[in-house]
C-alpha cells in the first residue's frame, strides 16, 4: 500500500501510545482519519433526565433518584432488585448478574443516575442491568449535551472505548487540524457541497435539537453528504479497476463464420431476438484490442448458455482458448456435456476440470489445457487455481457470477494468454441484479440484458402450503407422476454443512419412497461423487426417474424440460433470488408447471410477505427488487460471495437516488482531479479492500 497522504498516526491523540495504536490498527482503525470516518450506527438520547413518573414501557431513559435499598430476591431466577425514587415515582432496577461489590455499593439513600430500557416487570416498571453513575460525589456530574453515539461494534472494542476515541479525534479536529475537502465544488450541487467537517462532527455528536427521526432514517443532510462521498469513492475504485483492466491488450477476434454457421445449422430452434442482440454486443467487443468486460443478465431459462457458446465460437475460430467456469460441479458437468456435444462435430476438444478430479485424470486434463490440445475448457472454480496454465486463453466466461467474488474474477487476468494479452471476460448471471446494486457492484462492467424468454414457455403456478398438509402434497406428486410428469422435491437446510444437508435429504428420500412405492425416486446431493450425480441426472433427464429428491445443488442451471412439478420444503429459509432460481428448473416445457412452497408453520409476517411475492411474480427483476427492499443488499448478493463491500454510511436501498449523480460526478472527477480520486479511495476504502491487488 502506498503511504497515504491524509493519514495521521493515532499516537497524536491524547492517551494513545504506540502499543494501543498497534492494537487499534489490528482492528482496522489505523489513523485519526479512520476514527473520524468510523461513524455511529444509531444514537441514544441521554441528554434529558426523565421524571420516573413520566416513564412508559419501551423508553430508553435516563433517570436520577435515591435508592430505597437492594435485596436479593428469588424468582424464577435469582436477582438483585433495588427500588429507586425521585419524588415523581419509584422504579425497580434488576440485576441478574451482580457482584458482591455492586450490592455493597447500592446503599439505601445513595444517589444514582441510571440509563436503560424501561419495561414492565413483576413489580411495576423496571430497568434490567441499567448503566449506573453515582451522584454522591461533591462535583456534580454533567448530563450529556449531545446524543450518545452507538458505533458499529468492533471485536475487542467497547462502546465506551469507541466513544472516547472519537472524542479524542474530534478534539484533534477542534485544535485546528482539518479533514481536506476532496470534492471539487464546481462538480457539485448545493447539498453535496455541505462542509465535510461539520457533517462529521454532527454525526459523531448530534445536538439534542437535531431532527432525530431524519437521522434515524438516514435522511439528514450530514448523512447525505457523507453517503454521497462514500458512494463516490467506491465508484471511483471500480472505475479505476476498469481502467486498469482496459489498459491491457486483448486479442482482437474477427467474427466467426464457419464454426457459427455449422453450429446454428444443427440447432433445433432459432435464436431469440434478445440472444441475437446480446450476441452482437459480445461479438463487437471481441473484435476490439481491449479486453471485453461484459455482464450478461438474463432471467432463469433465458438461454444464456447459447450466448456463451456463440461467444466461444468466435474465440475458437480465431485460434484462442476459451474457459467456461460454473459455480457448482453439477452445472459445470452439464455445460461440459453440452459443449462437448456441440463442439465435437466441429473437431474441437473440450477439457474438464473440477476439484474432485484427481490423479492421472487430472494430470491429463491439465496437460491438454497447457498444450492447447483442448481449445475449450469447462470447469468449476478449480480453473482459478495456480497449477492451471493455459496455452493461449483468449476468452474467459463465468456463468452465474454472483457465486464468484470480484477477487476471483480479477485473478483470471493473470491467466492471460502468452504474457502480452489479457483475456476477454464474459460474465453471465441469472440472479437478476437490481439496477441500484448493479450500478454499484458491477460498475466496472458493461451490461447486456437477455430480456426475452424462448417461445413456448408456460408460467409456473406457485402455491403456498403449510407443512401440516404434507400428505396432500404427496398425493399431488403421486397424481402428477401417474400422468407422466416428473417432479423435484427440494430439501433445504440452514446448516452450511453438506453432510447434514445430505442426511436430511436422505431421510426425506426414504420417507417418500415409503409413501410412494409405485414411483421410482432418485436422490441427489452435494456429497455424492461427480459420476454418481451425473448418472442420477441422466436417469432423471431420460425419464427413468419420476421424482428427484435434491438439496439445493440443483439450484443453478439444471435443465430437464419434462419436469413440471416442484416441491420446495421450508422455502422460508431461502432468499427469494434463490427460490426463483430453483423454481426456474420447472416451466421449461410446454405443459403447465406448478411449484409448491411447503412452508413451516408458524410463518412470520415478513416470511409470508416474502413468499407471497413468489406467488405473485415470475419476473426475476421484480423479485430481486422486492427482496432487496425486504432484506438489504448484503443478503441479496451475499457480501462474502460478491466481494460487495460493506458501506460505512451509505445504504444502497435508501440512497439509491444518489447513484445517478454519483456515477456522473465520478466520471468527471476521475478525469479532472485524478489525484483527489485516489485520496477519496484511500479515505473510504480501508486498505483498498478488495481492490488491493489490482
Ligand atoms: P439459462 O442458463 O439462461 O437459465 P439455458 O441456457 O439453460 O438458460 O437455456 C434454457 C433452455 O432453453 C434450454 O433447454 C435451451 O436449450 C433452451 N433454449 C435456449 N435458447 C432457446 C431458443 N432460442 N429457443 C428455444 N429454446 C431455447
Ligand atoms: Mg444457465
Amino acid at each position: 500500500m502506498s503511504s497515504r497522504q491524509d493519514s495521521t498516526p493515532l499516537t497524536v491523540l491524547k492517551g494513545i501510545g504506540p502499543a494501543l495504536a498497534e492494537k487499534l490498527g489490528k482492528l482496522g482503525l489505523r489513523s485519526v482519519e479512520d476514527v473520524l470516518f468510523h461513524l455511529p450506527l444509531r444514537y441514544q438520547d441521554r441528554t434529558r433526565v426523565m421524571p420516573i413518573g413520566a416513564l412508559r414501557p419501551g423508553m430508553d431513559a435516563v433517570i436520577e433518584g435515591s435508592l430505597l435499598g437492594a435485596d436479593v430476591v428469588m424468582g424464577r431466577r435469582r436477582s438483585l432488585l433495588c427500588k429507586i425514587q425521585d419524588g415523581t415515582g419509584t422504579l425497580s432496577l434488576r440485576f441478574y448478574y451482580f457482584s458482591a461489590a455492586l450490592k455493597a455499593n447500592l446503599q439505601r439513600g445513595s444517589q444514582w443516575r441510571c440509563y436503560g430500557e424501561v419495561r414492565p416487570g413483576a413489580s411495576g416498571l423496571e430497568i434490567y442491568h441499567p448503566e449506573l453513575q453515582n451522584l454522591d460525589s461533591s462535583t456534580p456530574l454533567p448530563v450529556n449535551e449531545t446524543l450518545t453515539p452507538i458505533y458499529p461494534s468492533t471485536e475487542g472494542l467497547s462502546q465506551q472505548r469507541l466513544r472516547s476515541l472519537s472524542e479524542a479525534a474530534l478534539a484533534w479536529l477542534a485544535q485546528g487540524n482539518s479533514l481536506p475537502e476532496l470534492l471539487p465544488t464546481e462538480l457539485l450541487d448545493d447539498l453535496e457541497q455541505a462542509p465535510l467537517q461539520e457533517a462529521i462532527q454532527l454525526l459523531h455528536r448530534p445536538p439534542p435539537s437535531i431532527d432525530l427521526q431524519a437521522l434515524e432514517e438516514g435522511r439528514h443532510w450530514a448523512q447525505h453528504r457523507l453517503a454521497f462521498e462514500e458512494l463516490l469513492a467506491h465508484q471511483l475504485a471500480m472505475l479505476r479497476l476498469r481502467a486498469q483492466i482496459r489498459s491491457r491488450e486483448a486479442p482482437a477476434m474477427p467474427p466467426s463464420t464457419e464454426l457459427s454457421d455449422a453450429f446454428l445449422k444443427h440447432l433445433p430452434f432459432a435464436l431469440t431476438g434478445a440472444q441475437q442482440r446480446v450476441g452482437a454486443d459480445i461479438s463487437h467487443d471481441l473484435q476490439q484490442r481491449q479486453p471485453m468486460l461484459r455482464l450478461v443478465q438474463g432471467d432463469v431459462g433465458s438461454g444464456k448458455t447459447l450466448v456463451a457458446a456463440m461467444a466461444a465460437l468466435q474465440a475458437l475460430e480465431a485460434g484462442w482458448q476459451v474457459a467456461l467456469m460454473a459455480p457448482t460441479e453439477i452445472l459445470a458437468e452439464q455445460h461440459h456435456a453440452n459443449f462437448s456435444r456441440w463442439l465435437a462435430p466441429l473437431g474441437i476438444s473440450v477439457a474438464w476440470l473440477a476439484g474432485k478430479l484427481k490423479g492421472k485424470a487430472r494430470h491429463n486434463q491439465l496437460q491438454m489445457i497447457a498444450t492447447g490440445e483442448a481449445a475449450m475448457v469447462v470447469g468449476t472454480h478449480a480453473l482459478f487455481q495456480d497449477e492451471v496454465r493455459f496455452h493461449n486463453l483468449g476468452l474467459a466466461i463465468i456463468d452465474e457470477q454472483h457465486r464468484f467474488g470480484v477477487q476471483q474474477r480479477l485473478s483470471l487476468r493473470d491467466k492471460g494468454a502468452a504474457g502480452r494479452f489479457s483475456p476477454h471476460q464474459l460474465i453471465m448471471t441469472a440472479t437478476p441484479i437490481p439496477r441500484t446494486l448493479a450500478m454499484s457492484a458491477y460498475a466496472d462492467l458493461d451490461t447486456s440484458v437477455l430480456d426475452e424468454l424462448p417461445p413456448g414457455r408456460t408460467p409456473v403456478n406457485t402455491v403456498l402450503v403449510a407443512d401440516g398438509r404434507r400428505d396432500e402434497v404427496i398425493e399431488r406428486v403421486r397424481a402428477g407422476c401417474a400422468e407422466g410428469r416428473q417432479a423435484y422435491w427440494v430439501c433445504t437446510l440452514i446448516e452450511e454443512s453438506e453432510q447434514l444437508q445430505a442426511q436430511a435429504a436422505e431421510v426425506t428420500w426414504q420417507a417418500l419412497c415409503e409413501s410412494l412405492p409405485e414411483l421410482s425416486i432418485g436422490l441427489i446431493h452435494g456429497r455424492m461423487k461427480a459420476s454418481e450425480k451425473g448418472e442420477i441426472m441422466a436417469a432423471f433427464k431420460n425419464g427413468d426417474l419420476h421424482l428427484l429428491v435434491a438439496t439445493t445443488v440443483i439450484e443453478v442451471g439444471v435443465d430437464v424440460p419434462n419436469a413440471s412439478l416442484m416441491i420446495i420444503e421450508n422455502p422460508e429459509r431461502l432468499g427469494l433470488a434463490q427460490l426463483h432460481q430453483l423454481r426456474g428448473r420447472v416451466g421449461r416445457g410446454s405443459t403447465a408447471s406448478h411449484c409448491v412452497l411447503l412452508y413451516h408453520n408458524p410463518l412470520s409476517h415478513l416470511g409470508r410477505e416474502r413468499l407471497s411475492i413468489m406467488r405473485e411474480s415470475s419476473d426475476g427483476f421484480v423479485i430481486a427488487e422486492k427482496d432487496l427492499q425486504l432484506r438489504g443488499p448484503g443478503e441479496v448478493l451475499g457480501t462474502r460471495q460478491t466481494g460487495l463491500v460493506q458501506f460505512r454510511i451509505a445504504d444502497l436501498v435508501r440512497d439509491a437516488d444518489l447513484l445517478p449523480r454519483v456515477q456522473l460526478v465520478a466520471r468527471q472527477l476521475q478525469v479532472s482531479h485524478p489525484h483527489n480520486s485516489q485520496r477519496l479511495i484511500d479515505r473510504w476504502l480501508a486498505d483498498g479492500q478488495q481492490f488491493a491487488q489490482v
